[in-house]
Parts: C-alpha cells; structure tokens; sequence
C-alpha cells in the first residue's frame, strides 16, 4: 500500500494541490486496503486520513492499519474540519466520482480551492500489479472454466434467465465472492441489444446467444463475452461472426506497449466497416477492468492513452443488428513487453450447441 500511495501522490503531484479528497471505493481501497463502501479519504504528502462513520470504524481500522482512521458522522465535515485546521490551500478532487452535493459542500469554504483532477486519479490503477494479476487471472479463470461447464448442459427451450442463474451460481461455487455486474444473456432477435440484461425469453433453435459475464475475486473483477449458435449456424449468422473475430484477433495483435489505446480501437473497427458493418458497432472496442469492471483505460476512438505493460483491459468488438441479432466476442487481456497475454479462455472459435 505503501508504495501505491507514493506513485500516486508522485502522479498528481504536476497538478500543485496541498492534498487530496478521494471518494471513490475503488480507489480508496486501492491505496488504503479498505473495502468498505462509503468512506472518504484525504491524502496529503504528509498522510492519509480515512473517514468513516461508526458502521465501519472496526473494519477501517483492521484492514488499513497504516492509516489514521477518523470516525465522524458526517464525513465531508470531518474532511472539511482537517483541511481548515492544515491551512491547505489547493485541495484536489475527481470531478465524475464526486456528487454534485459533495461538491457544494466544499465549494461553500473560502479557505481553500477545490481543483479538479479528472484523469490522473483513476488512471494510476491501470497498471496492475503482481498481487493485483493474480486476483484477476484467478477470477477470469473460474468464470471461463464456469461458461464451459454451463454451456454443457445448454438447450434450446432453456429460458436466458435460467442460463444466467447457473452461471452465476457456478461461478460463486468455484470462489467467485460476487458477478462483476448483471450477466447479460441476450438470445436470437434481443442479440440486437448489446447490454440486454438475461430475459424469461426461451433461447430457441437457430440462435445466437450472447452471453457477456464476469466474476470478481478477493476485489478483482473479470469480463469476457461468448456468442454461440444453438444448432447448424446459417450463412449469415456465420459471415457476421467472422467478421467480429476478425476485429477481436486483429486488434489483440495489434497490442503492444507503446501504442495508444485509440489505435487498437481503429484497427478492430476498421474491420468492421470493411465488411460494411461499421454502423452496427457502436460502442468503444474495450475497457480497463480490476477493481472496477469499467476502468481505465478506455479502448475508443480518439484515446491518446499509451498503452504500458501490466494494463489489463477487454476487447471486444460486436456487431447488432436490429430484427437480426447480434454478436460480440470479448476476452481479458493483460499487456506484455511484445504483445499481450489472454486472461479469458474461452475459445472464440464458432461453438455450434
Ligand atoms: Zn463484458
Ligand atoms: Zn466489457
């Protein structure tokens, strides 16, 4: 933890703030070991002071021993009471984690200024660790390994709920603590809807089933998406997922430290509107995932992030068609010295049920 707080304090230390406000669970946890929910964390070069109120002092106070635990029932006082007492002047803060009610509160003190850090908060958890890698390589193998073994038992005439329901709960009796978000099961015409939450709808013969599901272990989140066709897939059905794996295994081959995000965006899209599909991929190629399974950085047009070893992010290019269907193939990468590593199994070759 240590170490973390001093590469980060070292990355926002260009912006000239006398400390810092973090409210992101994410990210407090990251720096501080703490897991809990709620919780505010000021950080300065001379320390870090944890605010909690009483649901959580214990808690705080056993997994972040490092740091000063303050517990007050309102939070934002208590930060606002150290900050007058220290007499910082340029107080530092995450525009899109903080509410627009936090946000007032500080903004009503003279005392100090509120500066706005938008991308270099978050962006410090990008590059994972060691400790960090192995949560997420153990929580994208339970949920690979656990699609495998649903997809076995996968029918026509099973609902896309009861699909979800048993994947989640193999996942959770292999050691997953919790789904990374909602499993989306999105069979035949609702393949059209890329976040198309699993439905009571009956998955049918000729289908294509999107299944897009993740896990997390000890914090870490995983996230991978398979399309399968129940039955002899049709010519059209198998045209448009090659042209997707064509855009998943050209922008995977294109990763390498040194390129920037945008890029390997440009190369998985650039597939797509070749085939002149390009209108049907409407959404970024991939996203960072640890901690959060939305994270930094983001894999989408016009992103000038370099790409540096030990990020882990998803790609995951998809084609919907409305009253057709859809199909998206995602894997979990972790960046390499010369390309990358697979974090998710599951192969992307046609899987005929
Ligand atoms: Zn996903
Ligand atoms: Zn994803």
């Amino acid at each position: 933890m240590k170490k973390r707080l001093t590469r980060f304090w070292k990355a926002i230390k260009a912006a000239g703030v006398d400390a810092i406000v973090i409210n992101s669970p994410e990210l407090i946890r990251y720096l501080t070991g703490f897991t809990g929910s709620e919780s505010l964390f000021l950080l300065s070069r001379k320390e870090g002071l944890l605010f909690v109120d009483s649901r959580y002092t214990e808690q705080a106070r056993n997994e972040s021993r490092n740091i000063k635990t303050i517990e007050c029932v309102k939070k934002t006082d208590g930060v606002i009471q150290a900050l007058l007492k220290s007499g910082f002047k340029k107080v530092g803060f995450d525009p899109q984690k903080f509410t627009v009610s936090q946000k007032k509160v500080f903004d009503e003190k003279d005392a100090f200024t509120m500066v706005e850090l938008p991308d270099v908060m978050e962006g410090v958890r990008a590059k994972k660790d060691a400790a960090e890698l192995e949560c997420i390589r153990n929580a994208a193998k339970i949920s690979s390994s656990s699609f495998l073994e649903v997809m076995e038992g996968m029918r026509a005439g099973l609902r896309e709920d009861e699909v979800a329901l048993q994947l989640e709960f193999t996942m959770r009796k292999k050691g997953a603590e919790n789904v990374s978000f909602p499993i989306i099961v999105a069979s035949g015409l609702r393949g059209a809807l890329p976040h198309g939450l699993a439905s009571p709808k009956k998955i049918e013969r000729g289908d294509f089933v999107t299944v897009d599901f993740g896990c997390v272990y000890r914090g870490y989140c995983s996230d991978e998406t398979c399309t399968v066709a129940l039955g002899r897939p049709g010519s059209r059905q198998k045209k448009v997922y090659q042209v997707v794996k064509d855009a998943h295994d050209k922008a995977i081959s294109s990763i390498k430290k040194g390129v920037t995000a945008g890029r390997v965006d440009a190369i998985a899209r650039g597939v797509v509107e070749k085939a002149g599909l390009g209108k049907y991929f409407r959404h970024g190629t991939g996203h960072g995932v640890g901690l959060a399974v939305h994270e930094e950085p983001r894999i989408a047009p016009k992103q000038d992030t370099i790409i540096e070893k030990d990020m882990v992010f998803t790609v995951e290019p998809g084609v919907y068609i409305p009253r057709w269907g859809g199909v998206r193939i995602e894997d979990l990468v972790r960046v390499t010295d010369d390309g990358c590593e697979l974090l998710s199994s599951v192969s992307n070759e046609l899987l005929s049920i």
